[in-house]
């Protein structure tokens, strides 16, 4: 069986969290696309990380964890986050890599972060990971595979026409010193070297394991509004965010994928730049952010303050409806206890007409929120494990949010901790 885990809106959804406990009843867990450019918090009995690479499986010794051959692969960041497992005591994972992933190298990051700062005010909002210009190079066809990391000969050459294109950018565009094509094999080597060991022709394997009945669990980055295609276009990420991409990114089937579990938080977040609708600022954004999450609602990568906002019943209905949701875990809906009153954007007004429909960036740029407000709680509900035991009103708002976003929510997150989960129904 085939699940995937994906995020309905902008990321940091609390998708980590739900992972790790969904992670527990699998076999094997796949990071299917996107790099190290986001993390995910999990809190275990080994500690607290920020795993930005490795799929959220690696706390468990029976899972096997594997980077999918859509991922931006860096390989130093890779080996980084594996010696910080072992630092921590966390017992070895098996880890594979496919052998079709791509690696990010580190003119990637060079350029995206020269290309920032060139495009000034102008800019994106990148985490200057190398996410853009790694995807750039993989659809220009001038990036490198793990598997040509196995033949010198041909990687020599290749890396001589790569730098060739390259430094035309770096000289000319960005005034900067040119790539020197030995040292950029030569940082290829060494990169082999350090992946081997985990390298694999991942699609066939995989095909073993849903042959022997394994339990497979896809593991998406970010959410759906920064998917390229159907997100808010162009302030999205590089990679398709959508559990769909999950059987590209993997290489698996795509009726393999049975249930798409998708995270949605009670209220909004959002990095980096892009329309916003259910926005809010001053210091009833400050007293969300600080409440918000765990510690507060900043980036697990970058540290940046999140823009906040509350609930969008419209962007939500669309995130889900586009990864093809089948169930909803909602999270940080403790974080919501101090409201009198929550308000819910229902609707956007757009050119004075009221949308429910997701729209297209250019128009989404001009909508305003309609609100509407539903009775706080005023208590913790942190500690509930019984979803009756909640409050009315915080059933009433899981009611609400359930009904706008017209797919069932299953799973109820109530605290940053594995435990504190409510299983609906
Ligand atoms: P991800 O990238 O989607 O995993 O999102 P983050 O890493 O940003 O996770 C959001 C933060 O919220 C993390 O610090 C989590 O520990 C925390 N978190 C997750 N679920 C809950 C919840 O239900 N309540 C609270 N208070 N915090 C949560």
């Amino acid at each position: 069986m085939v699940r995937a885990i994906v995020g309905a809106n902008w990321g940091d959804e609390g998708k980590g969290k739900i992972t790790d406990m969904l992670a527990k009843d699998s076999d094997i867990i796949i990071r299917f696309q996107g790099g190290s450019n986001a993390g995910h918090t999990i809190i275990n009995n080994y500690g607290k990380f920020a795993l930005h690479l490795l799929p959220s499986g690696v706390f468990y010794h029976h899972t096997t964890s594997i980077i999918g051959n859509g991922v931006a692969l860096n390989i130093p960041y890779l080996l980084q986050e594996i010696k910080e497992l072992e630092s921590k005591k966390v017992p070895t994972p098996k880890i594979l890599v496919s052998d079709r992933a791509q690696i990010l190298m580190p003119y990637h990051i060079l350029q995206d972060t020269y290309e920032e700062a060139r495009l000034a005010g102008k800019s994106f909002g990148s985490t200057k990971s190398g996410i853009a210009p790694f995807y750039s190079d993989k659809y220009a066809k001038i990036g490198f595979q793990v598997s040509e990391l196995f033949d010198e000969v041909y990687l020599k050459e290749k890396v001589e026409q790569v730098c060739e294109i390259k430094n035309v950018l770096f000289e000319h565009l960005y005034h900067k010193e040119a790539l020197k094509p030995e040292e950029v094999f030569q940082t290829l080597l060494e990169y082999r070297d350090m992946v081997k060991p985990y390298v694999c022709d991942v699609s066939f394997y995989l095909q073993q394991a849903i042959k022997e009945g394994k339990r497979i669990l896809l593991e998406g980055q970010l959410g759906s509004l920064k998917d390229p295609d159907h997100g808010i276009y162009p302030m999205v990420t590089s990679s398709s965010t959508l559990a769909a991409y999950g059987a590209i990114g993997a290489g698996i089937p795509p009726y393999e994928i049975k249930n798409i579990t998708t995270v949605v938080k009670a209220y909004s977040s959002a990095v980096g730049a892009g329309a916003f609708v259910s926005e809010i600022f001053g210091q009833e954004a400050e007293e969300l952010r600080k409440r918000g999450g765990d510690g507060g609602e900043y980036g697990a990568t970058t540290g940046r303050p999140r823009r906040m906002g509350w609930f969008d019943a419209v962007a939500t209905k669309y995130g889900c409806r586009i990864q093809g949701t089948t169930e909803v875990a909602l999270t940080v809906l403790d974080v919501l206890g101090y409201l009198d009153e929550i308000p819910m954007c229902v609707g956007y007004e757009i050119d004075g007409k009221v949308v429910t429909e997701f729209p297209t960036t250019r128009l989404l740029e001009k909508a305003k929120p309609i609100l509407k407000k539903y009775p706080g709680w005023k208590s913790d509900i942190r500690g509930i494990r019984d979803y009756q035991a909640l409050p009315k009103e915080c059933r009433d708002y899981i009611d609400a949010i359930e009904k706008a976003i017209e797919v069932p929510i299953t799973l109820v997150s109530n605290g940053p901790g594995r435990e504190d989960i409510i299983i609906r129904k």
